[in-house]
């Protein structure tokens, strides 16, 4: 059975390349540290809520960040808390379940809360982790639609706290990199984004293929990463969207559940896109951009790493880093300490996905072109 797992351990190119990965971010994590003096100042104090396999991922990673820790859980499963208690050192005062985690506002130690459950959810859980004062780290996609984004842009802001996304390749050494030149003027005039999202999903009962729990198909879960892609390698918003469907297996992705979309955006500049979000194939994770003097290619482009590419100049030659080890790291450096990331990770940027999502859906339905204005 195809696992997402397996997937992004098959973008990784090779079995060789997978059983090297993780010492290769970690080694650069290291590398980094032993050439900066002990870390002395604020640490973001974080609850994992969903201890499935992203929050698992995540809070692994987490123990190699210097400036945020896993300090407590929100989890429906006793026997989950009970086991990351004993591996992270958790107190029993920072466990809570999704009955009573409102409770989490009396909690001086806990300073956010990283929400990693189904896309559904989001919106109702990160709501009541603002009304309990505390910031709100939402995963992707931050909501099912613009209008659920919306509601929790403003909730936050009411509160009075931050809400940031799970966008980590916001903060990946050969991302930014081609991000710099294109900034610099080295591809010259950008024409034009590839970007292919797929991989085939496995068991048909997950909540990935449950329209209420997921929002979608494919688009809510991996078309996601081309979308906010084609807008951070061009450096524009798409001002339209035309779209088209194909499902072949109308048992496993039900009404509402995406197989295959190809979608185009076209921006202000000129430039166009053309990207593919599918459930139904391997080997899609590349990002392809193209300039009048030159062009960049990222392929795997949004696994978990190593991120690999090459432009016109020649390789990419960028650490591999751990991806969210640097992403929570960077979130405590945003949230106590006001920094400003290189790509934006915040709620605003996340709507910008969810509108386009919108218009993607839209213009399947109705075969039309859809204007966009973010
Ligand atoms: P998962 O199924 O492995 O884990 C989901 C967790 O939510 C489980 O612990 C489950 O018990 C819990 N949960 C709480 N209420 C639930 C309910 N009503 N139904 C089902 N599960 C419920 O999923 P995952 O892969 O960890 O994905 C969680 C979120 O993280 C999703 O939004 C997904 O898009 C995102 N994600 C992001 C990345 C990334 O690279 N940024 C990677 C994987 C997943």
């Amino acid at each position: 059975m195809n696992t997402r797992r397996d997937f992004l351990q098959k973008l990784t190119g090779s079995a060789i390349a997978f059983s090297l990965l993780p010492d290769a971010g970690q080694a650069a994590d290291k590398a980094d540290k032993a050439s900066t003096p002990p870390y002395d100042g604020p640490v973001l104090r974080v609850a994992i809520m969903g201890l499935g396999g992203y929050g698992t991922r995540v809070a692994e990673a987490m123990q190699s960040c210097t400036k945020a820790k896993l300090v407590g859980v929100i989890s429906g499963t006793p026997s989950k808390v009970k086991a990351w208690q004993s591996k992270y050192n958790i107190p029993d005062k920072n466990c809570y379940n999704y009955e009573n985690f409102d409770n989490i506002k009396n909690n001086k130690d806990i300073d956010a809360v990283y929400v990693i459950t189904p896309n559904g959810l989001h919106k109702d859980q990160v709501i009541r982790v603002a009304k309990a004062g505390k910031h709100a780290i939402s995963e992707k996609p931050m909501a099912i639609n613009a209008a659920e984004g919306q509601e929790m842009i403003d909730a936050c802001k009411k509160a009075g706290v931050k809400l940031l996304v799970g966008y980590r390749m916001h903060f990946e050494p050969k991302t930014l990199e081609v991000i710099r030149m294109r900034k610099a003027g080295e591809f010259g005039k950008i024409l034009f984004f590839q970007g292919l999202s797929g991989f085939i999903i496995g068991d048909p009962t997950q909540w990935r293929l449950n329209k209420q729990l997921s929002g979608g198909g494919s688009m809510m879960d991996i078309g996601i990463y081309s979308i906010n892609g084609s807008r951070y390698m061009t450096g524009e918003d798409p001002i339209w969207v035309t779209a088209q469907e194909t499902k072949t297996n109308p048992v496993k992705f039900k009404e509402g559940v995406d197989e295959t979309i190809q979608f185009q955006l076209g921006f202000p500049g000129g430039a166009v896109a053309s990207c593919l979000s599918t459930y139904s194939m391997n080997y899609l994770d590349r990002f392809f951009l193209n300039g009048e003097k030159g062009f960049a290619e990222l392929m795997p482009s949004t696994g978990y790493g190593p991120i690999r590419g090459h432009t016109n100049k020649g390789e990419l030659t960028q650490p591999a880093t751990t991806h969210q080890t640097v992403q929570m790291d960077e979130f405590s450096g945003i949230l106590l300490e006001g920094k400003q990331p290189p790509v934006p990770v915040d709620g605003e940027e996340a709507l910008k996905d969810l509108k386009i999502i919108d218009a993607i859906y839209l213009a399947v339905k109705t075969g039309q072109k859809v204007a966009l204005s973010l």
